[in-house]
């Protein structure tokens, strides 16, 4: 491409020049204080009586060194679906822009689309569940602000291919955004680290996954810092609140016990899938690279309701594109894999 779109070309014109709230917490930043008579809170009820801080500094602190990412290249939200529909605020003109994906993923990609009133393009994987970034690009016209790429992907579990996902980096001028929920259980070189090489580049992250953390909503993008000021403009004031920061702070702090629990999924995956390889009413276990897989059955839907009658939930993606009568499995405890599978034993076609 000649002519590269850069980020000024790809924001809002009212967002660009939008002269965001400023909370009472920001505007005496740099001098010690020790009287809050700024924010018509109450004096009582410590610690709940004060706002929190709204950019986070300290748990942003936390996950720059385990994430090893600059704390200027940290977004927080109120989980990554927060920062998915920023994505769509802060780039994209309602009922004139458009953004491109990979499909299946991610449904709250299009949720939010739609929202926003985008036209959303859905780009079919292969066969093997594989993007290409031909076909990607060649979804693209000169009002593609975003390209939606998920890897490891969800609902197909694998990882996209980095050379692919590299080639989609080096030749769109717009958005890319690699949502990278699941890195935790692969192996893959990770994008994350590329925010600073690449100016277009957002990579989500989550703490509900890997770390456990789905009830605290905590989710993450890296960037470039001017798409975080951008960010940081548009989100709600407070949108982390005060209980979100301490239990990440804490959970921050047992690493260990994350990587324990990674570790013990990863031995519960292939055991989990080889004993569905050879359950009757199982006829494909697609490769993973994520706490769950995908797996085609006989009759996804009956099996998926007889599983319900026994109070075992997993998820029917039969609906998906490319994905007819397959269910998304999570690797659960070890006992939890067991009763699942000593249900699936006893499933009978009616
Ligand atoms: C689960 C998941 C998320 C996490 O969203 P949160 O809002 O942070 O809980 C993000 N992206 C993908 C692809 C997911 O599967």
């Amino acid at each position: 491409m000649l002519n590269r779109r850069s980020l000024k070309d790809l924001v809002r014109p009212n967002i660009a020049k939008l002269a965001p709230y400023s909370s009472a917490r920001n505007e005496y930043s740099g001098h010690e204080a020790h009287v809050f008579l700024d924010a018509n809170e109450n004096p009582y009820n410590s610690p709940y009586n004060r706002y929190p801080d709204p950019l986070q500094q300290e748990v942003k602190g936390e996950l720059s060194k385990i994430k090893k990412v600059p704390a200027c290249n940290i977004f927080l939200g109120n989980g990554s679906d927060e920062a998915i529909d920023l994505v769509y605020r802060v780039f994209c003109r309602p009922q004139v822009d458009n953004v491109v994906a990979i499909e299946p993923t991610y449904g709250m990609y299009k949720v939010c689309a739609d929202i926003n009133d985008i036209e959303y393009r859905p780009v079919l994987l292969d066969e093997h569940y594989q993007m290409s970034a031909d076909a990607l690009l060649a979804a693209c016209d000169d009002r593609t602000k975003v390209i939606w790429i998920c890897s490891p992907n969800n609902p197909t579990g694998n990882n996209m291919s980095t050379q692919e996902i590299t080639a989609v980096l080096e030749r769109f001028d717009g958005i890319v955004v690699i949502d990278e929920a699941y890195s935790d259980f692969s192996s893959a070189p990770l994008f994350r680290h590329g925010v600073t090489k690449y100016p277009h580049l957002i990579v989500l992250n989550t703490m509900s996954k890997a770390w456990g953390c789905a009830a605290i909503r905590l989710g993450m993008a890296f960037a470039n810092e001017e798409i975080i000021t951008l960010f940081n403009k548009v989100k709600y004031p407070y949108n982390v609140n005060l209980l979100t920061q301490q239990h990440a702070l804490e959970a921050l702090k047992n690493r260990t016990e994350v990587e324990k629990w990674v570790k013990l999924l990863l031995e519960e995956r292939p055991k989990l899938m080889a004993a569905f390889r050879e359950l009757p009413i199982c006829l494909t276990v697609y490769p993973t690279d994520a706490n769950f897989f995908l797996a085609k059955m006989t009759d996804a839907q009956s099996i998926y309701d007889y599983l319900v009658e026994r109070g075992i939930i997993v998820r029917n993606r039969t609906r998906i594109k490319l994905c007819k009568d397959c269910l998304r499995v999570t690797i659960g405890t070890k006992k939890e894999n067991a009763e699942l599978l000593s249900a699936l034993r006893q499933f009978k076609d009616k």
